[in-house]
């Protein structure tokens, strides 16, 4: 009997937020190699991805881990323990992020200070600027979407500041400025290869020191404080292989070659993927660009973003959510305003931009295995909810 390809199946109906796309023969061939191997852990096709990883991006260094939260945990950690910082330091963050940008913050013993988002929904470098103190060591900067916003301001700021900047890069994954990797600049960067990321595996990250001194310390403080990996254990001969010191309490956050294995494979198609969501949002752009009803969260000019997400503002959001979940579409939110959530003191929120977008925010759904006359559809509904009328393609 031979096997013929499934063609992909265009989802018809209903429409989803995400729905990850993987090429299922090249991802079984990556992991039968693992498995006939017999390695799955750390090493072998971990080293393989960073390799590849360095060699897409242009980062100097990469270190990939069990997650993003762990890398961000990890870049702060070893920030803090290169400067000397202070518990209770303080890094400038944004509210309107994934709940793991801040608990890395708090994991760490630093204090989250909260600016306010711009247009772009990122970090505004007017109001960080006004959230500086003695105590403000770093900013983290979310590329929320993609987007890179205001970033290169945000570095240069910080920079003439002598405060590090950490880039939570979870969207980011191929996005450029003026045709190169953004975040190549700031002191650490991170991305998530989350199950729903642009570039899929089931869970991982990947942390990028600019710092070799950084990057080698992370690979320690990534696996317990063990000061060698069994891989290059493996290598070494003698009888004195198995030795090796601990030189810290480190976490158990590196990450496993199954993992790499789905995202060696992805990377692949990282360029590919991407434009494509590019077109789609560019398909919703024309077609929502005359509902005067929603606002469309723009891209920064010089960003060929990710287009991880395609977010609009819209006056009555949940009732547009429920309108569209009538007619079997299902969009998202991102993000809450994390001041809002009952962990936070109330008197954190003061960023009213982003509180506004909180409230308002949609996400429609974006993934590659929509079709443009998906998005055709999703943008019809969000037309005729607002009462206006948008062309056929
Ligand atoms: C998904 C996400 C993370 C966390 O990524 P994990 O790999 O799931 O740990 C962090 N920040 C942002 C903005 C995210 O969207």
């Amino acid at each position: 009997m031979t096997l013929q390809p499934v063609p992909d199946r265009a989802a018809v109906d209903p429409i989803h937020l995400f729905v990850p796309k993987f090429r299922v023969p090249e991802c079984l061939a990556e992991i039968t190699d693992c498995l006939e191997k017999g390695w799955t852990g750390l090493g072998y096709k971990t080293i393989a991805f960073e390799d590849a990883w360095k060699k897409y991006t242009g980062f100097p260094h990469a270190h990939f881990t069990a997650s993003a939260t762990a890398g961000l945990h990890l870049a702060l950690t070893l920030l803090k323990e290169a400067g000397s910082w202070a518990d209770g330091d303080e890094i400038i963050t944004t509210p309107l992020t994934f709940v793991s940008t801040n608990h890395a913050i708090l994991h760490s013993r630093l204090r989250p200070v909260f600016a306010d988002v711009d247009d772009y929904l990122c970090l505004d470098p007017e109001s960080i600027l006004d959230r500086i103190s003695s105590r403000t060591r770093g900013v983290m900067f979310v590329g929320l979407g993609g987007n890179v916003g205001q970033l290169d301001r945000i570095l240069k700021i910080s920079r003439d500041r002598n405060l590090r900047v950490i880039l939570d890069a979870a969207h980011m994954a191929g996005t450029r400025v003026r045709g190169v990797q953004a975040g190549l600049e700031a002191d650490v960067t991170v991305f998530s290869f989350q199950a729903v990321k642009n570039l899929p595996t089931a869970d991982s990250g990947m942390v990028c020191f600019s710092e070799r001194s950084l990057d080698e310390a992370v690979r320690k403080w990534s696996w317990l404080g063990i000061n060698k990996d069994t891989y290059t254990r493996t290598k070494s001969t003698g009888a004195y292989r198995w030795r090796y010191d601990v030189e810290q309490v480190g976490f158990k956050y590196h990450g496993n070659s199954i993992m790499a294995a789905l995202g060696l494979v992805g990377l692949r198609y990282l360029d590919e993927d991407n434009g494509y969501r590019r077109r789609l949002a560019a398909h919703y752009d024309s077609l929502l660009s005359v509902v005067h009803q929603v606002s469309l969260v723009k891209m920064a000019p010089e960003c060929q973003p990710s287009r991880h997400l395609y977010q609009l503002l819209a006056e009555d959001r949940d009732e547009l959510m429920s309108y569209l979940n009538d007619h079997d579409i299902y969009p998202g939110v991102h993000y809450n305003e994390n001041t809002a959530y009952r962990m936070y003191p109330s008197s954190e929120a003061a960023c009213p931009k982003a509180r506004h977008a909180s409230e308002h925010l949609i996400s429609l759904p974006l993934h590659l295995k929509m079709l443009e006359r998906d998005a055709q559809r999703v943008a019809q509904t969000v037309a005729e909810f607002c009462g206006a009328r948008v062309g056929h393609a």
